[in-house]
């Protein structure tokens, strides 16, 4: 793998789990207050994207919740998934190796979730490759942004931040939070680094088509990510949805902590008319993150077991053979 370097410390991480104990204990003092039978979460990132647990301790804490199944779907990387799927098969838990592609479309950038990729594709890797790259030259151009405008702000202190694994601006968020720049890190991207903000730099990324046709050349299934964060209204979710399954789109992810039950209800039924699959997750990224697995959040956030199975039967049926 010629650009591993990039990765590199998120497979090597021997990190701490962060949460430690106490998380270890809410999650089963959770479990046992309210049992839950067959909890899945198909949209979960790892300290190799912009998580804070390594893949073995998400997989780990995932177990520990009661799920039965996780998708490690990383901002544009499998660096994980190798770790993430023997540690499931330690613990008991299944885990699908999956990846989260940030993409183009008609002006707008886009998420498309990928599942069960065959995480050494040398096509995918190559692919892939590009993406990391374009993300280390977007944060360079981000520091140099954030140093014009008189803020001291290195690299160096930003890998720190990041513990090795890939650097993206939430790292640089943290940074300028933990330097008393700005509040909060919501705050950070209003200021700094959303886009338009006066440090944004954009990035190369595919275009749809692309990373679909990356995602299903790799032998996975591609999911338009949470369609109501692009179109709050849903309005044009249709006309795009029907544009992706034109080139091999084979979901939409339904089940999101933030789409109110009305849009989970219609995208459910768009998914149905047009014969593509219901997916659903947290989109995980760590407690810290404040955003908790499916049953464990308080806000009865739940993806349907169902989803999964269709899923992996959808995979099956494409692949004529079991997932690894
Ligand atoms: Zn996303
Ligand atoms: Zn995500």
């Amino acid at each position: 793998m010629i650009f591993a370097a990039w990765n590199y410390g998120c497979l090597m991480s021997a990190a701490p789990f962060s949460g430690g104990f106490f998380s270890d204990r809410r999650a089963i003092v959770h479990t046992l207050m309210k049992p839950q039978t067959d909890l899945i979460d198909l949209h979960t990132h790892s300290t190799c994207s912009d998580g804070t647990m390594t893949p073995s301790n998400l997989v780990d804490h995932a177990r520990n919740s009661g799920l039965k199944v996780i998708a490690l779907t990383d901002h544009d990387t499998v660096a994980g998934t190798a770790e993430a799927v023997a540690q499931g098969r330690l613990r008991g838990i299944e885990v699908i190796p999956g990846i989260e592609v940030s993409a183009w479309h008609d002006g707008v950038s886009m998420h498309i979730l990928g599942y069960w990729l065959r995480p050494d594709d040398e096509q995918l890797l190559a692919r892939l490759a590009r993406l990391q790259e374009a993300r280390h030259v977007r944060n360079l151009r981000i520091v140099e942004n954030l140093q014009r405008l008189g803020i001291a702000i290195s690299m160096e202190e930003l890998q720190q931040e990041a513990g090795g694994g890939q650097l993206g601006r939430p790292h640089i968020a943290r940074l300028l939070v933990a330097k008393k720049i700005v509040r909060h890190a919501d705050q950070a991207f209003a200021l700094y680094l959303r886009r338009g903000a006066v440090a944004y730099a954009e990035r190369f990324k595919y275009k749809a088509d692309e990373a679909i046709a990356m995602i299903r050349e790799a032998g996975g299934l591609a999911v338009l990510a949470h369609p109501a964060l692009l179109d709050s209204s849903l309005r044009t979710i249709p006309a795009l949805v029907a544009s992706l399954a034109g080139v091999g789109l084979a979901g939409i992810e339904v089940y999101y902590p933030s789409h109110s039950p009305k849009a989970i209800r219609q995208l459910r039924d768009l998914a149905a008319s047009r014969n593509l699959l219901a997916t659903g997750g947290s989109d995980f990224h760590g407690e810290a993150a404040g955003r908790g697995f499916p049953g464990l959040t308080g806000k009865k956030f739940r993806v349907p077991y169902q989803l999964y199975e269709s899923l992996k039967n959808e995979w099956r049926k494409q692949n004529g053979e079991e997932p690894a």
